[in-house]
């Protein structure tokens, strides 16, 4: 087996798991050992929501319609202790659908609600030549903001869920969708995960079986690397002619500051990350003012870095800490306090590498669509608009007893989604090559605004060979008080996974050097080990502390599997 140094891709060592066995059911159970709804939503994030609230704004017109859905009209099935425990985002949105979706709120009702933070009236873009300088540029075209307001996603999640319930919506949360159940070559809804198993999957005392939840229609909202969005690909051969699906990480901190942020901040490197194309290194930074509607000022940071990278020590966790010593920030940060942290992967293929977006008796709604422009980075508005979209088409087909769904392509596809992510079709695949040598074609791309033809096409992230490089020499170290490891930052994001849980995580336990440092220092909440006896080349063994995980989801771009835990484990976000 190939283990020289830089010669290896973790997609030569793929993930112990057999998706068309494991994750597609056959057919229901018997009627008297279902549940039976009417739509199931999976994933109670900013989409699901959004299609729940869309449709019961509009079977509560129809009482015709909800009557014939039954006792349970609209489903959101959520592996989170509470809808918003595991979403994450920037978050600077684009207001223009959250207006369309509760057209009574205003913005001053959101920030009173507690999920909105302040509109954007002023930014500033920088470049990061060196640790000590910061030079303002021009704001890009994808940078300007003016007029969006910062939330927080999870915040959100919960002013959502609280709507839907409020509209009969039946939300279960700490319940996880295993299965897809498909009958006759259609979606016919879903299967929630066993609850109460040990470590090796033996049932305990408080064992409970999981239940098909049988549905007309299933909308999969379960955001970046779904667990079943990814079987009904396959299942359904729904990536046929795009291109692969690419990924990005990002690491996030909430701070309370002693004075507020007067604007909003990105920073597009090249420091801490590597300007060298060997390197594959590509991210940038943002911070976004955030003041509550008590008065207390805070700020949300991160860092985001594409999954395509070579150099196995690249870890986002370390690179934000790093960055929060630049004196940009520091005159930010300083005198505050962290008061939260998360991590999350979000797609960034775009137009080309979004699926097809229905199948027979099931949709994919917001990041499980791949809806994110991430020039922009910027996925929440069409995320509600997805929802929203996925809840007009599926009323329809009900009212009308149609069972295709594919009118909500149609509809996407007539969009400002579609119409915004394909003017930067092909502006990101450029910076595959680095800043350097990708930047003036990506910038060429943004200016064109879409103009230039053709198809850019994506390298698969897995198929980066990888280097032990050095990229980890500049990791300032942890103090504790303004720079953190990565174990205590998993701490303050409330995970709580059961120590006896079953594994969740699916890698290969003994690869490459190489591959086994790509873990390492990818995953933000330090799960792989390698012994400290281990060789230096060829394999090692991986020790798997998927206790830690936070489900940011990034192992799957990089040569492993998240599939999803027992309902209830994992972080619990507050204000991300
Ligand atoms: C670091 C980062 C920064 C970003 N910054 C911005 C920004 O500034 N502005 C912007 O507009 N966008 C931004 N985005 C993108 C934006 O946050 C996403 O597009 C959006 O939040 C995705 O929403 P979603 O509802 O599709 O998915 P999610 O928010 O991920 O929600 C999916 C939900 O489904 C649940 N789930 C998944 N699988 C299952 C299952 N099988 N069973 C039960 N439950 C399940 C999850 O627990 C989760 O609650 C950012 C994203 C990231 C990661
Ligand atoms: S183990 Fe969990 S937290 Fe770590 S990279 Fe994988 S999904 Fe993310």
């Amino acid at each position: 087996m190939a283990s020289g140094n830089g010669k290896v891709a973790p997609a030569a060592f793929p993930p112990p798991v057999d998706s068309p066995r494991e994750f597609i059911k056959s057919g229901l159970d018997p009627e008297d050992e279902l549940i039976e709804v009417g739509v199931a939503i999976v994933g109670g994030g900013t989409a699901g929501l959004a299609c729940a609230n869309r449709l019961l704004q509009l079977l509560g017109d129809d009482p015709e319609t909800m009557e014939r859905l039954g006792e349970v009209p609209v489903a959101v099935i959520e592996k989170a202790k509470t809808c918003g425990g595991h979403n994450l985002s920037g978050a600077v949105v684009r207001p223009a659908p959250l207006e369309e979706l509760f057209p009574e709120l205003t913005r001053e009702d959101w920030r009173k609600a507690g999920f909105a933070f302040g509109e954007v009236t002023k930014e500033a873009v920088y470049l990061t030549p060196t640790a000590k300088r910061a030079v303002r540029i021009p704001t890009p075209p994808p940078f300007k903001n003016h007029g969006n307001e910062v939330i927080s996603v999870s915040a959100l999640a919960r002013y959502q869920q609280q709507q839907a319930e409020e509209g009969g919506a039946y939300i279960l949360t700490e319940t996880a969708a295993t299965q897809l159940v498909v009958q006759d070559g259609r979606v016919v809804g879903v299967r929630s995960g066993d609850k109460g198993r040990g470590k090796d999957g033996e049932p305990l005392s408080n064992f409970e079986p999981g239940t098909d939840i049988k549905a007309h229609a299933t909308v999969l909202a379960e955001g970046s690397w779904g667990h079943l969005t990814g079987a009904a690909i396959r299942e359904f051969d729904l990536a046929r002619g795009r291109e692969p699906q690419v990924w990005e990480l990002g690491v996030k901190e909430v701070w309370k500051v002693p004075k507020p942020l007067d604007r909003l901040i990105h920073t597009m490197g090249p420091w801490p990350l590597k300007v060298w194309p060997r390197y594959g290194q590509v991210g940038g930074t943002w911070i976004y003012p955030m003041t509550n509607a008590s008065g207390e000022h805070m700020v949300s940071i991160g860092f985001v870095v594409e999954l395509e990278y070579a150099d196995a020590t690249t870890s986002v966790h370390d690179l934000l800490q790093t960055f929060k010593t630049h004196p940009l920030v520091r005159e930010i940060l300083d005198g505050g306090e962290r008061i939260a942290w998360g991590a999350k992967a979000l797609p960034g293929g775009g137009y080309w590498s979004m699926p097809k977006l229905s199948m027979p008796g099931a949709v994919l709604v917001g990041d499980s669509g791949g809806m994110v422009d991430t020039m922009a980075l910027k996925g929440v508005h069409h995320c509600i608009s997805s929802g929203m979209l996925a809840a007009e088409s599926i009323y329809a087909a009900l009212k009308r007893g149609e069972s295709s769904l594919e009118s909500y392509e149609r509809a996407v596809e007539e969009s400002g989604i579609a119409r915004e992510l394909w003017e930067v079709r092909n502006a990101r695949q450029p910076l595959q090559k680095g800043l350097l040598l990708g930047g003036p074609l990506s910038g060429l791309q943004q200016i064109s605004k879409g103009k230039l033809p053709g198809r850019a096409d994506w390298h698969p992230n897995d198929e980066t060979p990888m280097f032990v490089g050095d990229t980890k020499d500049s990791y300032v170290k942890p103090d504790g008080k303004y720079t953190f490891d990565k174990l205590s930052s998993v701490f303050i994001s409330g995970n709580a996974t059961r120590d006896d849980a079953p594994n969740h995580i699916r890698v290969q336990k003994r690869v490459p050097r190489e591959i086994a440092e790509t873990w390492r220092w990818m995953c933000p909440a330090g799960v792989y080990e390698i012994p400290d006896d281990a060789p230096q080349h060829g394999e090692v063994d991986v020790i798997v502390n998927y206790t830690n995980c936070v489900q940011c989801g990034a192992i799957t771009a990089k040569g492993g599997r998240l599939t999803t835990p027992e309902g209830g484990d994992g972080p619990l976000y507050q204000l991300l």
